[in-house]
């Protein structure tokens, strides 16, 4: 049985923000509930006062200012599959949002419950890692901004404070020569939580070669991490490399991520999918072209 809950919903940023300070660590916030609705019923909730983001209007958007990408944190996965403004400018992370669950999580889930939430297999992660993203962070004290990368402190743990709440997630949008993508495997391909997923950024030169990689993988550490051998890798391949060289360049990732057995695979298994998913994600992507949408 569900124990009982005191109520809140936020109508906006301010009445949040003051429901944050009033019931600090007593408090849990809720917006899509589809993390926190399996952890009530599991009994995992130690608070007793739930506030509840969903009602804020504001909260939900994906908007282009200036090359900068704003996301807010009430922006449900589906929302951010269709935007054309990911498509374009972030694809990686409409990707993921549409590799999130099956359609009902994705008309619920957010991306900001989903970063707040820490997992390590947290699809839009990677994405978001490799996009370089920040995270806005707002409480009464104001706001605060924070590099994705350094957001996550360990399995479900993140700098967040009682009374601080995620509001925003930006990054720079790709342009011309840029490219992104996300791969993820599952027991139930989109439907369920990653074994293991990976996102890339590639920049390339004049003469094609990519001259910035970057690549994330999560389900594979305590939180998402970058691989910066790999990126090395990619960084050395010729212009329009073979599927044997991309591979070749992906083996570099057995060697830097550092999974563990669980219900989900085996730490062995896991390495190589991510060998796996990062050679065929970036065949892809190298096969498409140069440029996002
Ligand atoms: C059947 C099922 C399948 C799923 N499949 C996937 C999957 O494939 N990939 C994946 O990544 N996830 C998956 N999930 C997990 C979940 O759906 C996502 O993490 C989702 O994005 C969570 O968003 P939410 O808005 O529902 O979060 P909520 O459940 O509302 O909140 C999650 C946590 O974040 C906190 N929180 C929420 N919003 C904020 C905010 N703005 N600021 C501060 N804290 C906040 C809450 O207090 C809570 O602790 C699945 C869940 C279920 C039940």
């Amino acid at each position: 049985m569900i124990k009982d809950f005191e109520y809140h919903a936020a109508h906006d940023l301010t009445e949040a923000l003051q429901l944050a300070e009033r019931f600090g660590s007593r408090k849990r916030f809720v917006c899509g509930g589809t993390d926190l609705m399996v952890r009530l019923k599991e009994g995992l909730v130690n608070e007793d006062v739930i506030v509840d983001l969903s009602h804020m209007a504001a909260f939900s958007y994906v908007r282009e200012e200036s090359g900068i990408i704003h996301v807010g944190a009430g922006t449900r996965h589906a929302d951010l599959a269709a935007s054309p403004v990911l498509l374009q400018h972030g694809s990686a992370l409409a990707a993921a949002a549409a590799k999130v669950g099956g359609p009902q999580i994705r008309n619920m889930g957010t991306v900001g419950g989903n970063v707040a939430n820490a997992s390590p297999a947290g699809d839009t992660i990677p994405a978001l890692v490799v996009l370089e993203a920040t995270v806005s962070i707002a409480s009464i004290r104001g706001v605060r901004e924070v590099p994705i990368i350094d957001f996550f402190t360990g399995p479900g743990r993140s700098v967040l404070k009682p009374d601080e709440l995620v509001t925003e997630i930006s990054f720079r949008g790709t342009g011309p020569q840029e490219v992104t993508a996300f791969g993820k495997l599952g027991s139930r391909q989109a439907m369920t939580i990653s074994t293991a997923n990976v996102a890339l950024f590639f920049r390339f030169g004049a003469d094609r070669h990519i001259v910035e990689a970057r690549i994330a993988f999560g389900s594979v550490a305590p939180t998402v991490i970058r691989a910066p051998k790999t990126e090395e890798m990619f960084r050395q391949l010729p212009p329009a490399p073979s599927w044997d060289a991309v591979r070749g360049a992906a083996q570099m990732a057995w060697k830097e991520v550092a999974p563990i057995d669980d219900l989900r695979a085996s730490a062995v298994y896991r390495r190589e999918a991510v060998v796996g998913l990062l050679a065929e994600a970036a065949y892809e992507t190298l096969a498409r072209g140069a440029h996002e949408g």
